[in-house]
This record gives structure tokens, sequence and C-alpha cells, in this order.
């Protein structure tokens, strides 16, 4: 086996760049070793008033004739990212509510050093998992996954190098989910989707 090389500090994040531009792509990191470090800044305890926001961008998208899906990114009190689905609106299936909210936030999550929550209606699919992790998204709190389509399961699969600290994502799920259902199926292309794949609503 393949002998794994000492997990290099860095000082600051222009260091670790440095590191991943200039490295030998052969040599490798045991990053499950790697020192975890806290990220006191995250509140919980307002969850459900967050949550709430992102089941109103959620109603937007059932409005345009989109899945209506939700998300507001907040780092400390205040929404600096949100977006609703806008797969059929705009025609394209990758504009979904995560991604619009993390590209309204990307320079705010700068600012805050990442450390903030995403809230979303739905459990991501793969792709937002991937954003979330590339933004170095803290906390992760959804709403429902009623065709079981959520990734969050990925979270714990990740090739070694995103299971550093900085990567790790908490994740809480079944906020405000009866809302979250109530919203989802006021979505055009929900109904249609529960007869194909002969999902049971609870
Ligand atoms: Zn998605």
């Amino acid at each position: 086996m393949k002998k794994l090389k000492k997990i290099p500090v860095f000082k600051n994040e222009d260091e670790e760049r440095d590191l991943w531009d200039t490295h030998d792509t052969t040599e490798y990191f045991d990053w499950s070793k790697a020192e975890r470090v806290s990220f006191p800044n995250l509140q919980i305890t307002d969850d459900p008033k967050w949550m709430w926001e992102a089941i109103k961008e959620a109603e937007i998208g059932a409005k345009e004739g989109n899945w209506a899906m939700g998300c507001v990114i907040v780092p400390d009190g205040k929404i600096i990212g949100k977006g609703h689905n806008e797969g059929y609106s705009r025609k394209n299936r990758l504009i979904h509510a995560e991604i619009l909210a993390l590209e309204m936030a990307k320079d705010d999550l700068e600012a805050h050093r990442h450390q903030a929550t995403l809230y979303t209606t739905y459990d991501p699919c793969p792709m937002c998992v991937g954003a979330m992790l590339v933004y170095k998204i803290k906390r992760l709190v959804t709403g429902i996954d009623l065709d079981h389509s959520g990734a969050t399961g990925l979270l714990d699969h990740l090739p070694p190098f995103y299971r550093q600290e900085k990567f790790h994502i908490d994740v809480t799920q079944r906020i405000l989910a009866q809302e979250c259902k109530e919203v989802y199926l006021k979505g055009k292309p929900a109904e249609k989707h529960i007869k194909q794949h002969k999902i049971i609503l609870k």
C-alpha cells in the first residue's frame, strides 16, 4: 500500500492554495487524520424562521410553473443568497434553487469565511451537494425528500480530499417538513412526478 504523506499545516488559505497549485499529483495526503476545526458562530435556533423564507421562495417557483423548491443562505442573521427552482421557466435543468442562492451569496460567503447555513425546502440533488462543498457551506438544513432523490448521503462517501474539516457540512433534516410538503405540491411538475414514481404522501 502506498505510504500517505504527513498532513501539511497551512497558516492561511493562500499557503494552502499554493500547495494545491504546485503539488505533485502523484502524492496524496491522509486527510482523515486532519485536525478538526469548530465553527462556533453558526446559529441553529432560528431554523424554522429561515426555512419559512425558503418556503416563500418555493412559492414563487410554483407561481412560475417550476418545481416549488426554495433556498436561502444565512451566515449570521441575514439572508445573503436566495433562489427558487427555475428549471422550467428558463428551460434549463441546472437552475436549481441552491445554485441560484449560492451564486447570489458567493462574495458574502468569502467575507463570512464560509460560516453559513443553507436552508432548502427539498433535500438537495447530487449537483447541489457538490456546489455546497465547493462553497464550503457549513450547515445544511432541509425540509423533505419525498422521492428519495436527496443526496445528503453522499457526504458520508466523499473522496479523501473533501473529507477535510473545512468541507464538513452538518446536516439537519425535516425542518417544517409539513409546510415544505404543502408548498412542493403546489408546483406544477409535482403532480405528474408523484403519479409516475408512485410516491406515497404521508
Ligand atoms: Zn439541485
